[in-house]
């Protein structure tokens, strides 16, 4: 994967691991909130209407009693029994006896006041008639609720209904089925319970959280506005969003480190094995004696998703460190067959020169896949040199039986970067090869460096005591290739030439070389057919 999509990749999951658990933790936040209001309001309004059931029932029970007496109301007896029962029973606040809209007597005593009738909102199934707003005849003007039976009454402070809200920022009301209100902790709630008495027992209204609860002739409602929700959204998100800054923070970490590793040298080299973005140009290697191109290295190259070419020496110490060279250099073999395959097979005197792995070397392991891909191409053995550098050579007996065997098999062996290792007199009596590549080091040194040029003159004369075909590698310059012609090095490669080419590149090179050669006639049958038709 190309650099830049992995780091925009990155930069996208990394935005969605910091994002998701934020939102996530805030809509937590949000249920979490949401849950625990509804959870206290309805709470709230459940403990309001079962206690204003309780207490009214306690109250209509005590009238019950009273209005069923036989003692006369007025009478001392039935006064001291009113006071008791004013005494005794905790919901109500006062008894009393109209007769003919005279409040004539009650548990204050003696009273002849003028008694206005109170509104009655309803009839409760055990007679009783309740009026929710009742305005005491005498004494405090606080609207009550009054409970009345036949002549008799008590009287309720509905405020006592109203006595479970302990955090200010709720509200709770009381009214009667229809939405006529008893009392409220604040106007505002009071108000609501008139208009969601029919509505969804729990919701929005009018910028209130709100539940509602019926309970007998009673219904309540529990509130708490939006601004005051918000308050408690906020000290809960706290702990969420702390939880969410965690968790992305964990994320985050996860995500920078899969980037680095994705990002890491390594890691894009196996993606590139995996996504097969190997290709292979080829330096054409050209007979010293005749100038003809006699065929070419494959030189492979790592073209990025993006076109962008990475040198071999680049990653191929990585490669081989790392074992990836293995099918790197099975993707080489597979394409070199692709490529070259068809020229090859219809003119034998071209060869394609194959570079190999020190680990290839020892192991022999390319064998049977060369073998294969070459049948399928129909490519004789004799048209591949292999190249090995001195690297593959360390483990010097397992490469003899390699090079032993490869070259049984009809492919011919070179040591590539001749000069530039430690033991080379050591191996090159050891091992049975058929040529040497001379390191370009050597080639560059010939009319500049007078100190290496004897060198180069040693490895010639060494490769011919050896009976071995030498090929210099870097021909840059006319005078490095009168020097190499004079000593009778049989092949070169090098820029003086060709860099190395892209397939098809390389094949118009063979056919305008053989055509300068030749002539434009004798061009040999096989190689133009091979070629493009344009270009
Ligand atoms: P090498 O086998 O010695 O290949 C010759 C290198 O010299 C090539 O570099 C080639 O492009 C470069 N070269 C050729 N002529 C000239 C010239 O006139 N002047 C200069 N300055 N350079 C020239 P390249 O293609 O970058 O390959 C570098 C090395 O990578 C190769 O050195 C070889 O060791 C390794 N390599 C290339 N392809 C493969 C492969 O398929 N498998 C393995 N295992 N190694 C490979
Ligand atoms: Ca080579
Ligand atoms: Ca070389």
């Amino acid at each position: 994967m190309k650099r830049s999509s992995v780091l925009t990749r990155a930069t996208l999951v990394g935005v969605c691991a910091v994002v998701l658990p934020l939102l996530l933790a805030a809509y937590v936040g949000w249920l979490l909130t949401l849950t625990s209001v509804q959870q206290r309001l309805d709470g709230m309004a459940q403990v309001v209407a079962q206690h204003t059931d309780a207490t009214v029932e306690e109250a209509s029970s005590a009238l019950r009693l009273i209005a069923n007496s036989p003692i006369p109301p007025c009478s001392p007896e039935g006064l001291d029994q009113m006071r008791l029962l004013a005494m005794n029973t905790f919901s109500v606040k006062t008894v009393g006896y109209v007769e003919e809209d005279i409040f004539t007597c009650g548990s204050q005593g003696l009273m002849g006041a003028k008694a206005e009738p109170w509104v009655g909102h309803f009839v409760a199934a055990d007679g009783v008639l309740a009026s929710l707003q009742a305005v005491p005849w005498l004494g405090t003007a606080k609207p009550m609720l009054a409970l009345q039976h036949s002549a008799f009454h008590v009287l309720v402070d509905a405020q006592q209904f109203l006595e479970v809200v302990v955090d200010g920022r709720f509200g709770v009301a009381v009214g009667a089925l229809d939405g006529q209100l008893l009392n409220a902790s604040n106007p505002a709630v009071g108000s609501l319970l008139t208009l969601v008495h029919t509505g969804p027992l729990s919701g929005m209204n009018e910028g209130f959280l709100y539940t509602v609860v019926r309970n007998g002739n009673w219904l309540s409602v529990a509130a708490i506005p939006r601004s005051d929700l918000w308050a408690i959204l906020l000290e809960t998100q706290l702990l969420t969003l702390s939880i969410g800054l965690v968790v992305a923070g964990v994320l985050l970490r996860r995500v920078v480190r899969d980037a680095g590793r994705r990002l890491s040298p390594l890691a894009e080299l196996e993606s590139a094995v995996r996504h097969r973005e190997f290709i292979v140009h080829y330096q054409p290697i050209i007979e010293l004696c005749s100038g003809r191109c006699i065929g070419a290295e494959a030189l492979v190259r790592w073209r990025r998703a993006d076109g962008s070419m990475v040198r071999p020496d680049l990653f191929i110490p990585l490669a081989e460190e790392s074992g990836l060279i293995l099918p790197i250099t099975d993707q080489v073999m597979e394409a070199v067959m692709r490529d070259l395959g068809p020229m090859l097979a219809a003119d034998r005197s071209l060869h394609v020169a194959l570079n190999l792995a020190a680990n290839d070397v020892c192991s022999g392991r390319f064998l049977p896949i060369l073998l294969g891909h070459m049948q399928a191409a129909d490519v004789l053995p004799c048209q591949v040199w292999l190249e090995a550098t001195e690297r593959g050579f360390m483990h010097l007996e397992s490469a003899k039986l390699t090079i032993a065997k490869a070259r049984a098999l009809g492919f011919r062996a070179a040591v590539d970067d001749f000069g530039t290792g430690y033991s080379s007199l050591q191996y090159l009596q050891q091992l049975p090869l058929d040529a040497l590549k001379i390191d370009k080091a050597f080639v560059s040194s010939i009319g500049l460096d007078a100190s290496m040029t004897p060198l180069i003159g040693h490895v010639i004369e060494m490769a011919n005591t050896l009976k071995l075909e030498l090929v210099a590698e870097g021909v840059e310059t006319a005078q490095q290739l009168d020097y190499l012609r004079a000593h009778h090095v049989q092949f070169a490669q090098g820029w003086l030439f060709a860099k190395a080419l892209p397939a098809e590149g390389f094949k118009r090179f063979c056919l305008d070389e053989r055509a300068a050669l030749l002539g434009a006639d004798e061009v040999p049958a096989g190689l133009p057919a091979l070629l493009p038709v344009s270009g």
